[in-house]
C-alpha cells in the first residue's frame, strides 16, 4: 500500500516488531552491538548481514529510523543523517568534487555556507562560481567548464525567498552530465521534495523545520539514486575500496556494488565512518519527534506568515516585504508549479528609515524572539546585515538586497494576532519621536 505524507511522517522507517513491539522509536544510546561469534563477525564485518549494526558513529537503529524517514518523505534511494546542516552541505560537495573542480551556486545561500565556498573549499581546490540568481540559465550555461562538477542551490533562499526553477535547473545540469544538489531546509519535506523535480542530491539542516523545536542542532543528506556518476569526472565511485572486498566480488568499487546508492553509501562509509560528524541518537529520536507533527506545524505556520505578510505590506513603514507566496510576486508561476502548499515560514521585508530603526524595532519586540535561527516553534526576528549575514560582503549583500534595514522573520505556533499586533507595536515604536 503506498501511504501519504502523513501517514510516512508517523511511521515511516520503523516497524515495533523490530523493536520489541515498542509503540514509538526506542533511543539506542549504545555504542556498540554484540558480534555475537567469530562467524557471525566474520559476515558483519563483510557486510553480509543487511542491517547489522556494529558501532554508533556509522550506524544506529534510532539515528537509522530518522534517515529511512526522510528518505522516505522526499523519495530517494538513501539518507544520511549528520550532526548538523553545515556537516551535510560539507559531505555531500566533498563526496562530489573531492581532489578538485568547480561548483556553481547563487550568492543568496545561507551565510555560512557561502563563507565555507567562498574561503574554505577553495583551500581544497574545490572553487565556486558564484551567479546572481540561480535562474539565469544563460549564465549557469557559460559558467560550466570541464572541470565543474555540480550545481547547488537553496530551494527557498535565505533570507529573500527567492525560488530555484528545480526542474529547469536539473535539466541543465544533466545535460552536463553534472549533479544538482538543492539544500532544502526552508521549505521541509513537507511543502517541497526536490528529487521529484530532478535534484540528485538533497541536503538539510534539520536543525530547523524538521526538528522544528528549536532544540536540536541536525542534518541530513538523502539521495536521488537517480544520476549516472561517470568515470571521468567522478572517479571516487570506481576505485577499489577495501572495505567492499569479499571473496568472489570482482568489482570493488561503490558503483560497482552498490549502483544507485553508490553516492549515499560512499558518504556513509568515507565520510561520516572517518569524518565522523555522526548525529546522536537523542538528537534523532528529537528530530523523529519533530517530524510527527511538521505538516500540522509547518501548514499552521505558514498561513500565520501569509496573514503577516500582507500585515507588513500595508505598513507605512514598510518599504518592500520579501516573500515570494504574496499574490504580487514575480515568481508566481513558480510558486504554483512548486510550492501549493506554500513556500515556508521563513521571510524578510525592509524597514523605511535607518539602522537606528531597526535597532529600536529589535528592542521592543514582546513576542518575538531576537535570534539568528528559524524553523522554531516560537517566532524569531532578527537583522541578517549584522548576524547572519555579517560575513557577507557590502556590495554582495547590496545586490541580494540584504541592506540594513532588512529584518527577517521566522513564523512559529503563536496566535496570529499576537504575533501581528507585537510588530505593529514595535514598530511604532522604532518611529516614535
Ligand atoms: C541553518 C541552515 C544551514 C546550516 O545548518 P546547521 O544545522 O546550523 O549547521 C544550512 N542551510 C540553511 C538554508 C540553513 O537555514
Amino acid at each position: 500500500m503506498s501511504k501519504n505524507f502523513d501517514t510516512r511522517k508517523i511511521h515511516g522507517g520503523y516497524q515495533p516488531k523490530d523493536f520489541n513491539y515498542s509503540a514509538t522509536v526506542p533511543i539506542f544510546q549504545n555504542v556498540a552491538f554484540d558480534l555475537d561469534d567469530t562467524r557471525r563477525a566474520d559476515k558483519a564485518v563483510r557486510g553480509e548481514l543487511p542491517g547489522a549494526f556494529m558501532y554508533s558513529r556509522v550506524a544506529n537503529p534510532t539515528v537509522d529510523v530518522f534517515e529511512k524517514r526522510i528518505n522516505e518523505l522526499d523519495g530517494g534511494v538513501g539518507a544520511v543523517a549528520v550532526a548538523s546542516g553545515m556537516a551535510a552541505i560539507t559531505y555531500a560537495i566533498l563526496n562530489i568534487a573531492e581532489g578538485g573542480g568547480r561548483i556553481i551556486a547563487p550568492l543568496d545561500i545561507y551565510g555560512a555556507a557561502l563563507d565555507e565556498f567562498r574561503t574554505l573549499f577553495p583551500k581544497y581546490n574545490i572553487n565556486f562560481d558564484f551567479v546572481e540568481s540561480i535562474n539565469d540559465f544563460d549564465e549557469v550555461n557559460k559558467l560550466i567548464k570541464p572541470d565543474t562538477k555540480a550545481i547547488y542551490a537553496e530551494s527557498v533562499s535565505n533570507p529573500i525567498t527567492n525560488i530555484a526553477d528545480v526542474s529547469a535547473l536539473a535539466k541543465l545540469a544533466h545535460a552536463n552530465k553534472i549533479p544538482l544538489i538543492i539544500d532544502n531546509t526552508f521549505p521541509t519535506p513537507y511543502l517541497f521534495n526536490p528529487i521529484k523535480y530532478g535534484a540528485d542530491v538533497v541536503v538539510y539542516s534539520s536543525t530547523k523545520g524538521i526538528g522544528g523545536y528549536g532544540n536540536v542542532v541536525s542534518g541530513v543528506v538523502v539521495d536521488g539514486g537517480n544520476f549516472d556518476w561517470t568515470k571521468e569526472k567522478f572517479p571516487q565511485f570506481f576505485e577499489d575500496e577495501i572495505t567492499l572486498k569479499k571473496p568472489g566480488r570482482k568489482d570493488i568499487s561503490f558503483a560497482g556494488v552498490f549502483g544507485k546508492k553508490a553516492f549515499i553509501q560512499r558518504l556513509r562509509t568515507k565520510y561520516l565512518r572517518l569524518m565522523g560528524a555522526v548525529l546522536s541518537p537523542f538528537s534523532a529520536y528529537l528530530d523523529l519527534l519533530g517530524l510527527e507533527t511538521i505538516s500540522e506545524r509547518i501548514g499552521k505556520e505558514v498561513a500565520t506568515s501569509l496573514k503577516i505578510a500582507y500585515f507588513l505590506d500595508e505598513n507605512e513603514h514598510v518599504e518592500r516585504v520579501f516573500h515570494n507566496g504574496l499574490l504580487n510576486t514575480n515568481q508566481k508561476e513558480l510558486v504554483k508549479k512548486y510550492y501549493p502548499k506554500g513556500i515556508g515560514t521563513v521571510f524578510s521585508f525592509k524597514l523605511k528609515g535607518t539602522q537606528t530603526n531597526v535597532e529600536k524595532l529589535l528592542n521592543s519586540v514582546k513576542i518575538f524572539t531576537y535570534l539568528p535561527n528559524v524553523g522554531d516553534n516560537r517566532s524569531l526576528i532578527v537583522n541578517p546585515s549584522g548576524i547572519t549575514h555579517r560575513e557577507v560582503p557590502k556590495e554582495e549583500r547590496k545586490s541580494q538586497n540584504i541592506s540594513d534595514t532588512l529584518i527577517r522573520l521566522s513564523i512559529g505556533l503563536e496566535d496570529p494576532n499576537d504575533l501581528i499586533q507585537d510588530l505593529n507595536q514595535a514598530i511604532n515604536k522604532a518611529f516614535e519621536g
